[in-house]
């Protein structure tokens, strides 16, 4: 555990410039508009280490998968994001001199990322022989127009010498991935050009061998300087430039505003349409000030957070968490394109590739129901209906019908290697599945399930219905050779959770069908004699459970292991994922992260009181937690155990994971997709949150710690606001129609 930033409410600011730290400064400074993002990696060059990361929502290049022994159905490739052109980049030059923090003398260093304004700014001094400058840099990715960043350098000689000073501003397309093998390269340059004071370049993904789309993109800059032009855009093959400088007397300030448009064929035809598509956006911001365009950002924000804001008091580490995990999340996705999704590390890292997971489905949508308006979670269900063809494709490798969706994917096409993942880690059909349910059930919009969604739930059905298998010795359907979301075991036979889900999408799929209307029927085609496989398998699905202990088993063989506590395995051996051999943890009674109590959360108000805390008995004290993922369901099912102090141990392993850098690694990039648990451990777990029957239920608590909290939340048109503390809890309708809501089981009228 690693803490390098201040903790304040609204901001996370650190005044220590640790070349030690900087990555982990870069990660947690990342910002982001749902469309691209950076991390937070400085303007000028640094010859120190860093990881500098540009990313492209949707803009993604696929590597050879590369295997030892290769078998039919792996995908080809392995899908990645890519380094985009780095379009920040601005080099100051003091008396002829490169400024360079990893060598200069630097002083009253602060690097302030302000959550509400979603702005960072960076202040330094710098002194460089007989020049001291005072240096800011701000910078923002505009919320209210998907194209724009904007950058604004100020530099004030706070010295008592005139200093010649030069500010250049490039794009600057020779960048390289992290991961890159060897020297590889992603980008083509087609065209670049520059003015006095603007410069732009078009790039082209390398062509590659699977089919994959390339990817066109285009950066237009456009610099405003108080100082000087000094050469008309300098241009090597990879770099345009635009070149200020002048003297600078004691006292005084030079300016540097830098806009940058990108804009990407994802949104045009060809590269003639980008380019003037290009033009056309940097005209249009041209005619806006700095302020205008600042303002027209914040103000979507302030509408983001007017719905969302959680405020917590007597705990302003808990607060600075949660406001950083809704920050982070907004930054990397607010269902403006339903193209686009949400990656483990969004636009923070390299790190799973910028890819899509089940977490959207399993972690997201149940965050995003919450504190957007609807058509912000109805874009990520949307998301899956338009890669059907993808799953239909993943389906199809395995042998199988209908539609497998993939564990790892940007355009619905499996891209990931492993085997017991890409092959056996097929709960996360039923993920997506439950994914519709859960958006229906919260928002009462049947518009989805009743087109899109049903013809997603029909094709899922007929994987699983091709999946599952009848063993005559039990008389029973089964579901071998899976992986459940505990990925410290592979290839085990009947997954509680994958088996239970598999039957629960049936079911649920044939209620659908009845509920749509003859056109939908018509074009979904599911015949009768399917229907009728789907109920026999509903009736007959083998569910592992073991009536001795009162649980539900994670999967045949489970409780043959020699079953040891976590708090068995000497502390010096944790995490198990960096001591052990594969072979070992495989083998261990150890769980990665909740399987069998994953299905508990997702149906929490199906099983009883009893049934629940069998299964979180058992399981919780063999679980090591070692997904980010995890803590999370853990606290909101010992909230509603009334394990307080559980739940709130559990709470704090989310909602600071990486403003204290717990686990080791933030570095790499955020925890995006488990930055959805603090959210969910404060509504679902203290507060009790659940949807019944069409209406909110809450049986809120307080943590001992806190004095109170507060949180918003957007129900069925609805803002409302839940206030908590010692007195107990005070629900407050701020917009929209009458609502009735219930508190400890009393109705409440808003
Ligand atoms: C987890 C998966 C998750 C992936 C990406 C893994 O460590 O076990 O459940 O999908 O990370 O977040």
């Amino acid at each position: 555990m690693k803490q390098t930033f201040d903790i304040e409410p609204w901001n996370v600011v650190t005044r220590k410039f640790d070349p030690e730290d900087k990555r982990l400064q870069e990660s947690m400074t990342s910002l982001g508009n749902g469309n691209m993002g950076l991390r937070g990696f400085f303007e000028e060059d640094y010859s120190g280490d860093t990881l500098p990361g540009i990313y492209l929502g949707g803009v993604w290049f696929p590597d050879k998968t590369r295997v030892g022994w290769w078998k039919n159905g792996y995908p080809a490739y392995f899908g990645k994001v890519i380094n985009a052109v780095n379009f920040i980049k601005v080099n100051a030059v003091i008396n002829g001199e490169k400024l360079d923090l990893a060598k200069d003398q630097v002083s009253d260093f602060k690097l302030d990322l302000d959550m509400q304004h979603a702005l960072l700014t960076r202040t330094f001094t710098v002194t460089k022989g007989a020049a001291k400058l005072a240096f800011t840099f701000e910078r923002f990715v505009s919320a209210a127009q998907k194209e724009l960043a904007v950058i604004r350098v100020s530099v004030k000689n706070v010295g008592d010498q005139a200093v010649k000073l030069e500010l250049n501003s490039s794009l600057d397309a020779d960048v390289q991935n992290e991961d890159a093998n060897y020297d590889e390269r992603f980008w083509d340059v087609l065209n670049i050009d520059g003015t006095s004071d603007q410069g732009e370049v078009v790039t082209k993904t390398k062509p590659n061998n699977f089919g994959t789309p390339q990817f066109t993109v285009g950066m237009q800059m456009t610099n405003k300087s108080t100082l000087p032009t000094v050469e008309n855009g300098v241009q090597t093959a990879t770099e345009v430039t635009n070149e200020f400088g002048g003297e600078l007397a004691a006292g005084e300030t030079a300016q540097l505003e830098k806009r940058v448009i990108v804009v990407t064929s994802r949104d045009y035809d060809d590269q003639i349409a980008l380019t003037a598509g290009m033009h056309d956006l940097t005209a249009d911001v041209n005619k806006q000030s700095f302020d205008d365009l600042y303002q027209a950002h914040t103000a979507v924000w302030a509408d983001r957070w007017t719905k969302s804001d959680v405020s917590i008091e007597g705990d302003v580490g808990a607060q600075q968490g949660i406001r950083f995990n809704l920050f982070q999340l907004f930054s990397t996705y607010y269902g403006e394109d339903s193209r686009l999704n949400i990656g483990p590390k969004g636009f923070t890292g390299e790190k799973y590739g910028g890819a899509t997971y089940w977490d959207t489905e399993a972690f997201a949508v149940p965050v995003y129901l919450g504190v957007t308006d609807q058509k912000v979670t109805r874009n990520l269900l949307m998301y899956r209906y338009q890669q059907l063809d993808g799953a239909y494709h993943n389906a199809k490798m395995q042998g199988l019908k209908g539609a497998l969706f993939p564990m790892v994917t940007f355009d619905g096409i499996e891209s990931h290697n492993e085997w017991e993942i890409t092959f056996e880690e097929i709960h996360r059909n039923g993920d997506i599945a439950f994914a519709i349910y859960n958006y229906t059930r919260y928002t009462g919009d049947k518009s989805y399930v009743l087109h899109e969604g049903s013809k997603v739930l029909t094709e899922i059905s007929r994987f699983w219905a091709d999946r599952v298998h009848f063993s005559k010795r039990n008389q029973q359907y089964m579901i071998h050779g899976v992986t459940g979301p505990d990925e410290y075991e592979n290839n085990v036979d009947n997954n509680w959770y994958t088996n239970y889900l598999a039957q629960w999408t049936l079911k649920y799929t044939l209620q659908v069908l009845q509920e749509v209307d003859a056109k939908q029927a018509a074009d979904l085609a599911v015949s009768d004699e399917e229907k009728k496989q789907w109920q026999d398998i509903v009736d007959k699905m083998y569910l592992p459970h073991d009536d001795k202990l009162g649980i539900f088993v994670q999967h045949d063989g489970f409780l043959d292991k020699d079953i040891e506590p976590v708090s068995a395995i000497p502390a010096d051996q944790l995490p198990i994922n960096q001591h052990w051999s594969w072979d070992k943890i495989l083998r261990s009674p150890y769980i990665k992260q909740g399987d069998v109590l994953q299905g508990v959360w997702d149906f929490i108000d199906d099983f009883t009181p009893a049934q629940k805390k069998a299964n979180f008995d058992f399981y919780e004290p063999l679980t090591v937690h070692e997904s980010s993922l995890s803590a999370a369901i853990h606290s909101i099912l010992a909230a509603d155990l009334h394990y307080e102090d559980k739940a709130v141990e559990m709470y704090e392993r989310t909602s600071r994971l990486d403003l204290d850098n717990y686990n080791n690694d933030t570095v790499d990039g955020l925890h995006i997709t488990s930055m959805t648990g603090s959210w969910l451990a404060i509504v679902q777990g203290f507060a009790g949150m659940r949807v019944r029957n069409d209406e909110l239920h809450f049986a809120p608590f307080l943590p001992k710690k806190w004095t109170s909290y507060q949180f918003r939340q957007l129900f069925r048109g609805r803002l409302i606001e839940v206030h908590v503390d010692a007195n107990g809890t005070n629900v407050k309708l701020i917009s929209g129609d009458p609502l009735t809501v219930s508190v400890n089981d009393k109705e409440v009228n808003l």
